[in-house]
C-alpha cells in the first residue's frame, strides 16, 4: 500500500488519502477502504478504492494498480473466491447476479432471498434429513444379521413420503422464482378488429410502471414489457398480420407463428358481439396443446354487458372492454394468477435453470427410493443420488468445470 498512498491504510476505516503516481505526486485524492482477511467479501484481503471517476483518471488510477502488482479480475472471480474460501454457498453466490439482473421489485426481493440463504437452508435441511435417512436404511445393508435385509423399517416410508413433499413444496417456490427471472410472455391473438392493440395499450397505458418500450419492426409483432404487481410481463401483439400478404407480411406470420409456440400464456381475444368478428383466426389452429390461455371477450360496452368472469371447461373467460377498462382489473388477476405467480409471493426463489434440474433429478430419485423401499440397496442407492443433485445447488458438490461456467457469465468485477 506504501507505493500507492505514501501510507498505511486502517483496517475496516474510510481513509481520505491521495493515489500516487509512481515519482510520489497524486493521481486523484479518494477514499481508500482495507479489508483484511478474513473479514471481507471474498475472505481474502481486499482494497477498494473510490476516486472521483471519468475514464481517464479512472484509466490512470487504473494502470497504477496494475504497475504496483494488481491484475484485472475476471467476471464473477469476487464471487467465485468468495465460494471457494467458504463465505458463501454456490446459490447464493449465483444470486448476487440474479440481484444485479432483477428486471423487477419481485425478481430483486427473490433473488435478496436466495442471497441471505434462504434457499440454501430449505436444500440444506432437506440433504440432512436425507442423509439421516441414509444412515438408517444403509444400516440395514451393513448389518442385515440384526434384521432381514429385505425387511424395511416401518419408519421409513414415512420419512420418505414428508421429505417427498417438501421438495415438491421448494419446487413450486422455485419455478416461480423462475417466471420472476425471465419476463413472462403473453401473446394476444385473435381475428383482426377484435381489439388485440387496444387491449395491449389499455394493458400497458394503465400501468404507471412500464419498464420498457420494446419497438417492433412496423409489421412483426410487438413488445411491450409491463411490471403487473412487481411481475416482469412482456405483452406481445399479433395485430394486424393478415392484411395484406406482401413477402414481408408473410415473413411476419411466421415470426408470430413462434412467438404463439414459445408463449407462456395466449390471450384469446374474441369480439363480444360474436358473429362480427372474422371466424377463428388461423393463428388458433396453431395452439400448442399445453399452452395455457385466458379467453378474452372484447367491447362489452357494445352489447352494455358488466364485466364478467367465468370458468368454461378448462379455460377462463373474461368480459372486458379495451375502451372503457371495464373488466381489466379481472384480467390482470387472471394473467398472474395464470402465468403460475403464486398469490403470496413470500417465500418464493429465484430459481435457475440448473436449479430445477437438480430439483427434478432428486425428486425422481426420492420417487424411485419409495418404489424399492423393500429392497434397501435399491432405495439407499436412489437416496444417495438425490442427496448429489441437491448438494449440486449448494456447490458442496459440484466439478470444477461447472463452478467455470457459473461464474463465467457474472460481469466483470463481481
Ligand atoms: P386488433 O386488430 O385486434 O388489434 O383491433 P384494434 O385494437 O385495432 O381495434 C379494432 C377497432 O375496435 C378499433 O376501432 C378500436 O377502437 C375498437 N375497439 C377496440 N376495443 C374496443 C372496445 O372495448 N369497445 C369498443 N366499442 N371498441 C373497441
Amino acid at each position: 500500500m506504501q507505493p500507492l498512498f505514501g501510507r498505511a491504510i486502517e483496517a475496516r476505516r474510510a481513509v481520505l488519502t491521495d493515489f500516487l503516481d509512481s515519482g510520489g505526486q497524486a493521481l486523484d485524492t479518494g477514499i481508500a477502504l482495507f479489508f483484511p482477511s478474513p473479514h471481507s467479501y471474498t475472505g481474502e484481503d481486499v482494497l477498494e478504492l473510490q476516486g472521483h471517476g471519468g475514464p481517464a483518471v479512472l484509466q490512470v488510477l487504473l494502470r497504477r494498480c496494475l504497475a504496483v502488482g494488481a491484475r484485472l479480475a475476471q467476471p464473477g472471480e469476487f464471487s467465485k473466491r468468495a465460494f471457494l474460501n467458504g463465505k458463501l454457498d454456490l446459490a447464493q453466490a449465483e444470486s448476487i447476479a440474479d440481484l444485479i439482473e432483477a428486471n423487477s421489485e419481485a425478481a430483486a426481493r427473490a433473488a435478496m432471498r436466495s442471497l441471505k440463504g434462504e434457499f440454501s437452508r430449505e436444500i440444506t435441511t432437506l440433504v440432512c434429513e436425507l442423509t439421516a435417512l441414509r444412515v438408517q436404511i444403509e444400516a440395514r445393508i451393513d448389518f442385515p444379521e440384526e434384521d432381514t435385509a429385505t425387511d424395511h423399517d416401518p419408519g421409513a416410508a414415512p420419512t420418505l413420503q414428508r421429505l417427498r413433499e417438501k421438495l415438491a413444496s421448494i419446487q413450486v417456490r422455485c419455478t416461480s422464482g423462475k417466471l420472476l427471472r425471465d419476463a413472462v410472455q403473453v401473446v394476444l391473438i385473435g381475428a383482426p378488429n377484435v381489439g388485440k392493440s387496444s387491449l395491449l395499450n389499455r394493458l400497458a397505458g394503465d400501468e404507471v410502471a412500464i419498464v420498457t418500450e420494446v419497438p417492433g419492426t412496423t409489421r412483426d409483432t410487438v413488445r411491450t414489457e409491463i411490471l403487473l404487481d412487481g411481475m416482469a410481463i412482456q405483452l406481445i401483439d399479433t395485430a394486424g398480420l393478415r392484411e395484406t400478404q406482401d413477402t414481408v407480411e408473410r415473413l411476419g406470420i411466421d415470426r408470430a407463428r413462434k412467438v404463439v409456440q414459445e408463449a407462456d400464456l395466449l390471450l384469446l381475444v374474441d369480439d363480444a358481439e360474436r358473429g362480427k368478428s372474422v371466424d377463428v383466426d388461423w393463428t388458433v389452429a396453431e395452439i400448442p396443446p399445453a399452452a395455457k390461455q385466458i379467453k378474452v371477450l372484447n367491447k362489452i360496452d357494445l352489447v352494455h354487458r358488466q364485466p364478467a368472469q367465468r370458468q368454461l371447461d378448462n379455460v377462463i373467460e373474461i368480459e372486458v372492454s379495451a375502451k372503457t377498462g371495464a373488466g381489466l382489473t379481472l384480467l390482470r388477476s387472471a394473467i398472474l394468477e395464470t402465468a403460475g405467480r403464486l398469490p403470496e409471493a413470500e417465500g418464493v426463489f429465484l430459481a435457475r435453470e440448473r436449479h430445477l434440474e437438480s430439483l427434478t433429478r432428486a425428486a425422481a430419485h426420492l420417487q424411485n427410493a419409495e418404489g424399492s423401499l423393500g429392497q434397501v440397496d435399491l432405495a439407499a442407492d436412489d437416496l444417495r443420488l438425490a442427496q448429489l443433485a441437491l448438494c449440486e445447488i449448494t456447490g458442496a458438490f459440484n466439478a470444477d468445470d461447472l463452478l467455470g461456467e457459473i461464474f463465467s457469465r457474472f460481469c466483470i468485477g463481481k
